[in-house]
């Protein structure tokens, strides 16, 4: 059942925003802390915009741990869909994504490389 929880709140159905000041209903999951039905939701808004900057970027953004940049986004969104990766290591990822938005300001394509290599062992670089 591991896989049906909800990634955007880690299964609890609420998140806590970035300030502090309260927590909030997840969006992603409405409290559930499943992932259920969103999936068909999602796709949908997905087709007017880049490939590169999908719902989930936002929806990570008000997370506490959501990366700032396109990039980061995308790249947080392929850790969080990859097979290979447990989710302790996905975790640890997606904070390393976060942390070197913070120092370089945008993900790098040798840091990008880098954590897709993890997330996607058997994939060539796009
Ligand atoms: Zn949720």
């Amino acid at each position: 059942m591991e896989g049906d929880v909800c990634r955007l709140c880690g299964g609890d159905g609420r998140i806590g925003n970035a300030l502090g000041r309260s927590t909030a209903t997840c969006p992603s999951c409405h409290g559930s802390g499943r992932r259920a039905d969103t999936s068909s939701g999602f796709h949908d808004v997905t087709k007017t915009k880049p490939s590169h900057f999908r719902p989930s970027a936002a929806e990570a953004s008000k997370g506490p741990r959501g990366p700032t940049t396109a990039e980061g986004a995308q790249l947080a969104r392929e850790v969080s869909e990859s097979t290979v990766l447990g989710e302790d290591a996905k975790a640890r990822l997606l904070v390393e994504i976060v942390n070197h938005e913070s120092t370089h300001g945008r993900c790098t394509q040798t840091f990008i490389k880098k954590i897709r290599k993890q997330a996607r062992p058997g994939q060539p670089n796009l």
